[in-house]
């Protein structure tokens, strides 16, 4: 737990929201306020220590004595590349988080779930993880699987 600590987080802009789903597929606190000034943005990110990513040039070129950068791709795959030199693919912190929410993921008993997934989920997957904010239920299939190579690609393949 205390490694969690030392990952960057980050505060992004709305129309950054696909990017902070894959950051929070990577593990990092990544918060998303909406509809909020760029001056409400900046005291959220000093008060909470978060780095500010943002697809506007005017507010990356604030003066400012937090961390801002601008995010030139519209494409969220590249967005997760142009940052690729300050991200690291840790496989303990993959689906460490809710994608939907950001809140920490909590593991949970099969049997606890029995009514919310698919029985052949039940029968394929023994590891189950929780969102308690939205009740999001995750587990290590065909899906993560996928999410898993594809971040590791986007991260490892953005850093050369
Ligand atoms: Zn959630």
């Amino acid at each position: 737990m205390k490694q969690k600590l030392l990952l960057p987080r980050f505060l992004l802009r709305e129309n950054l929201s696909k990017l902070a789903r894959n950051l929070r597929f990577l593990g990092y606190d990544s918060a998303i306020y909406k509809q909020i000034s760029f001056d409400n943005f900046k005291r959220i990110a000093a008060r909470d220590k978060r780095i500010i990513l943002t697809r506007s040039h005017q507010e990356a070129h604030a003066k400012s004595d937090l961390k801002i950068i601008l995010i030139n791709s519209d494409q969220v795959d590249e967005q997760v590349q142009e940052i690729s030199s300050i991200l690291k693919f840790d496989p303990v912190f993959i689906f460490s988080r809710c994608s939907l929410c950001n809140k920490i993921l909590y593991e949970i008993a099969k049997e606890k779930i029995i009514n919310s997934v698919p029985e052949y989920v039940l029968t394929h997957h023994s590891h189950f993880r929780i969102c308690r904010f939205c009740g999001h239920i995750y587990w290590e299939g065909d899906h993560y699987q996928a999410i898993h190579r594809r971040m590791k690609n986007l991260v490892e393949d953005g850093k050369s």
